[in-house]
């Protein structure tokens, strides 16, 4: 189990980000540009002061780790070059090494069956991830209304595509790994 409070949290984050949440001025134009705080349980500007004050439980057990889809508008806004996505990038990273269970369970889950789909033919086929999304979150018939109007008009391809050599493939996640 994580410590609500860890004095070591703030050097980990800087070390492994190469940021300093600590530098923050709490103005807010990461957290108002953001598409994605009407979701958010703790806005990117609240989440660079709970770095500084050592929140790792609050943090790494957020939804917003695993909201924020990495697109990196609140880093452009920042006026003081914070790179927010990159700080909430390694707090996501920590809480996986850390096994804390994620507070959104289906969007690592979406995560790890697009990293499978790639590893295995190097590109994403539909059929393939949305199955085995579909399959490992339990929620098998949702969506096949969709499915169904997005085959009639083409916009899925049975045939998965598969690159040419997918050593190659297998050795970009073999190394990243380490
Ligand atoms: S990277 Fe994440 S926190 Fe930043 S603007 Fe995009 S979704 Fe929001
Ligand atoms: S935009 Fe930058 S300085 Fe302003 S609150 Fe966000 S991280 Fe802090």
């Amino acid at each position: 189990m994580i410590n609500a409070f860890s004095p070591a949290l703030e050097g980990e984050v800087e070390e492994r980000s190469g940021e300093k949440p600590r530098l923050c001025y709490q103005c807010g134009k990461c957290s108002t540009g953001c598409l994605f705080n009407f979701a958010m349980d703790i806005l990117p500007h609240q989440m660079m002061k709970l770095v500084h004050y050592g929140q790792k439980k609050r943090l790494l057990g957020s939804h917003t780790i695993w909201i924020c889809a990495a697109c990196e508008t609140c880093t452009a806004r920042c006026p003081n070059d914070i790179d927010v996505a990159g700080v909430i990038d390694t707090l996501r990273a920590m809480a996986l090494e850390e096994g804390v269970k994620p507070a959104e369970r289906n969007i690592p889950l979406f995560h790890a069956c697009f990293l499978g789909n790639i590893q295995a033919t190097g590109r994403i086929s539909e059929p393939i991830l949305m199955g085995s999304y579909k399959t490992f979150s339990g929620d098998l018939v949702s969506d096949i209304g969709l499915a169904v109007e997005m085959l009639k008009k083409g916009k899925i391809k049975l045939i998965p595509s598969v690159v040419k050599d997918r050593r190659k493939v297998r050795r970009i996640f073999k190394e990243t790994k380490r």
